[in-house]
């Protein structure tokens, strides 16, 4: 029963005691047919006894030391070149001094708690590159060596760490050695997470990643997500010519409100000759400004027009304001939000009524060059609006990195940086799909 209870095969519990400091000591022997590793003959004659005491996972939540009394054997076999050999079970293989199942436990623990491996190592009582093996081989499992084909791949950059520099002995400039961004791509349509990155974030940072990857995987990506930023359309347009790019609309809403603050920054200097403060009412309804027009309520809406409409100033910054909406209609037209397919018709037409009234009011440089920016993305913002694609999931997975990185007090391995946040970018869907 003793020996059930253990569960390791080949082995018989012979003696268990409780010790005086209330830990377990486990007497085992290996009983299983002892056979030469040279020739394969089973073999009878005990040369000696040796005892080890690989370290092993609890028993009943207790520690417990067990002790494996293994047979020094002779080899019958006279032509034999070897001597004497060792008995050994598959969960303690011939010079291990800690069993299979606790380097699994120790490592799945790492992968599926997300836990560090030192901390692993600590509990496990084993050391910190056993458990970083463990897991390695773990991680190398659940995540497979190729990236499976990706639809929607997304870009984005990540801050990590500080910059660091070195002084050029014979220039005195100043080089720098590493970049505090990274690029980062994700997978949006999968559940493969966070897919890779590399150091900086310059056009051919993010192609020389797409350029690492086969012309398969990258014939198969449809849409590409990422943030208003040429760099990254530049090393899309290289590297995947034939796939749409979809801008994050999250940003181009934030341009808009931004526009609009700008307004009326602008707008008060104007009327009271500095800037604004509490007591002035368009600065009072600052945060009002901010907020969706859907979100407002009858008498926050009566508040902005009271205030905006009775001078020029206000009404600059209600033209702003309205700008901003105007925008948003437009990207309102998502599937997300009407529960129907969008056409592009419609979505062109509202931002060319964006378009429209900012021409109205050129009077208002901050119009001019919101409808600009836009225009100049207006494909990519069209697309994202009919595809539904954001970069959202890669802002919520780069949190997770960046905890990851706090968890263990920074990487000096990149490698080992890249495994560990795959995995814990994996996690939730590895949980769901086990449930
Ligand atoms: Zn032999």
């Amino acid at each position: 029963m003793a020996s059930v209870m253990l569960g390791i095969d080949g082995v018989t519990v012979t003696e268990a005691e409780d010790e005086a400091d209330g830990r377990l000591t486990v007497w085992a022997r290996v009983t299983r047919p002892a056979a030469c590793p040279e020739c394969g003959t089973v073999s009878e004659s005990v040369h000696q006894y040796v005892v080890t005491t690989p370290r092993d996972v609890r028993i009943c939540g207790e520690d417990a030391d067990l002790c494996l009394v293994k047979r020094r054997m002779e080899c019958a076999v006279d032509i034999c070149p070897r001597g004497t050999f060792t008995e050994s079970v598959p969960q303690v293989p011939p010079r291990c001094t800690i069993t299979r199942r606790l380097l699994e436990h120790a490592g799945a623990e790492v992968a599926g708690r997300g836990i560090t491996p030192a901390e692993a190592a600590r509990d496990a009582g084993i050391s910190w590159p056993s458990v970083h093996e463990a897991f390695a081989g773990a991680a190398g499992r659940l995540l497979g060596d190729e990236l499976a084909p990706v639809a929607y791949l997304g870009i984005d950059e990540h801050r990590r760490g500080r910059p660091r520099w070195r002084r050029d002995t014979d220039t005195g400039e100043y080089v720098q050695l590493a970049d505090r961004w990274h690029t980062c791509f994700y997978d949006l349509s999968g559940n493969q997470g966070m897919l890779g990155q590399v150091e900086g974030r310059t056009s051919d940072d993010a192609a020389y990643w797409l350029a690492g990857a086969t012309q398969d995987w990258r014939d198969a990506v449809e849409v590409v997500a990422i943030d208003m930023c040429n760099i990254y359309l530049s090393a899309v347009k290289r590297m995947l010519p034939h796939a749409k790019v979809a801008v994050d609309l999250f940003h181009v809403v934030q341009l808009a409100v931004k526009t609009t603050g700008d307004v009326r920054r602008r707008a008060i200097r104007e009327k009271y000759g500095r800037r604004g403060k509490a007591g002035d009412p368009e600065y009072g309804i600052k945060h009002l400004l901010e907020r969706n027009l859907e979100n407002l309520s009858p008498d926050n809406f009566a508040t902005i027009i009271d205030t905006l409409d009775s001078d020029r100033e206000g009404q600059q910054i209600a033209i702003a304001w309205i700008a901003k909406e105007k925008l948003r209609d437009a990207l309102k037209l998502r599937a997300r939000i009407t529960r129907s397919a969008p056409c592009e018709r419609q979505v062109r037409d509202r931002l060319y009524a964006l378009y429209d009234w900012c021409a109205q009011h050129d009077g208002i440089p901050e119009l001019v060059s919101l409808a600009q920016t836009v225009s100049r993305w207006e494909d990519q913002i069209a697309c994202a609006v009919l595809t539904g694609v954001t970069n959202a999931t890669s802002e919520s997975l780069n949190r997770l990195a960046k905890l990851e990185a706090r968890l263990a007090y920074g990487f000096r391995n990149p490698a080992n940086q890249r495994r560990r946040v795959r995995i814990a970018c994996t996690r939730g869907t590895r949980r769901r799909t086990a449930r």
